[in-house]
């Protein structure tokens, strides 16, 4: 099936920011805008998501961000899949607690772990990238987050054992992949024609998910991390399941005590799970995989890794 053809089956999805605005209130503006509640693919209906609370799904071609409510932050508009990370990470929401975005920009899903905490709470949000910080910054602004510290600063070369990060539960990993899941944006089609070879494809493939291991087993070693959810935008099981499987096999895995939740704790009700024969069945079972065009959105993977209680990271 063609790009444009997958494309097309994916509607234009928006996430109310309950930061700053309610689902019932954004329903009855859509409606009085001339929407009906309906399927998402016919002209001027729209449908409220089954899987993620505050998300609205519209049709594929429906523009919005001229309207003042994307404008002062009352909208974000993010692809369904791209909520789950957040949703799985199902951060606490309390004045004391303190998470880590590790790779945060352009931020919707910084906004949206913001939004599930209610504005309670640190999230200490890295962004490498000098440009996409300052992207960054303007989206965190403008969705009303006020309990994110945004750090421009390479996560790898975060002090895990520094006091502050001493009291750091939930770490959201979201690194940079091959975007192979995006069908519905110019820049990934651009880039899916630049692949040149067999080869340099495998090279390339296996240099991120060196990168995404490396980043996964720092945010392991975090001493009180308890939970961390490693997600892409890539169909590749090189790094996705393979990436799990090595990150679960590692020391800080093994010394720390993580295991992958179960599908129980990891969007029980999708139905499409990781592509068998790389983890085991349980653990192929516990990981989460949207087929691009498919399941009505981009190609994803989610995963959560969670520290048995009966252990504690001694890393030496
Ligand atoms: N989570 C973001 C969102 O939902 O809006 C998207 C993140 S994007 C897939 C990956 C980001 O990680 C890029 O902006 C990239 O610059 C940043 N990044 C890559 N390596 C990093 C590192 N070592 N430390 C911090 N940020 C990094």
């Amino acid at each position: 099936i063609g790009v444009d053809v997958r494309a097309a089956r994916i509607p234009r999805y928006v996430r109310v920011n309950s930061l700053k605005w309610t689902v019932d209130e954004a329903v009855k503006t859509f409606q009085r805008g001339g929407y009906a509640f309906g399927n998402p693919h016919d002209e001027m209906k729209f449908a409220r998501d089954t899987h993620v609370e505050n998300l609205l799904s519209f049709p594929p071609q429906t523009q919005l961000t001229d309207t003042p409510e994307y404008a002062d932050g009352r909208l974000i508009l993010q692809d369904k899949a791209s909520c789950f990370p957040a949703v799985v990470l199902s951060p606490p929401a309390h004045p004391g607690c303190v998470i880590i975005d590790a790779t945060a920009a352009p931020g919707n899903k910084t906004s949206h772990l913001s939004a599930l905490m209610g504005n309670q709470g640190k999230i200490l949000a890295f962004e490498r990238d000098r440009k996409r910080y300052g992207t960054l910054k303007s989206m965190l602004a403008r969705a009303g987050c006020s309990n994110v510290e945004a750090l421009n600063g390479d996560f790898l070369s975060t002090d895990f054992e520094d006091e502050k990060y001493s009291r750091v539960t939930h770490i959201l990993l979201d690194p940079s992949c091959s975007g192979s899941g995006i069908v519905n944006r110019l820049d990934r089609l651009l880039d899916s024609g630049a692949e040149s070879s067999d080869v340099a494809h495998t090279e390339r493939l296996a240099k991120l998910a060196g990168f995404q291991l490396q980043m996964l087993r720092h945010a392991m070693k975090f001493p009180a991390a308890e939970k961390i959810v490693y997600s892409t935008c890539s169909i590749y099981p090189e790094e996705n399941e393979q990436v799990v499987l090595a990150a679960l096999q590692s020391t800080e895995a093994i010394a720390g005590g993580f295991n992958l939740a179960t599908r129980a704790e990891v969007l029980p009700a999708w139905p499409r799970r990781g592509q068998p024969g790389i983890l085991n069945d349980t653990d192929t079972e516990a990981v989460v995989r949207c087929s691009p065009g498919d399941d009505g959105t981009n190609g994803f993977f989610v995963s959560c890794f969670m520290r048995r209680s009966d252990t504690h990271l001694d890393l030496g």
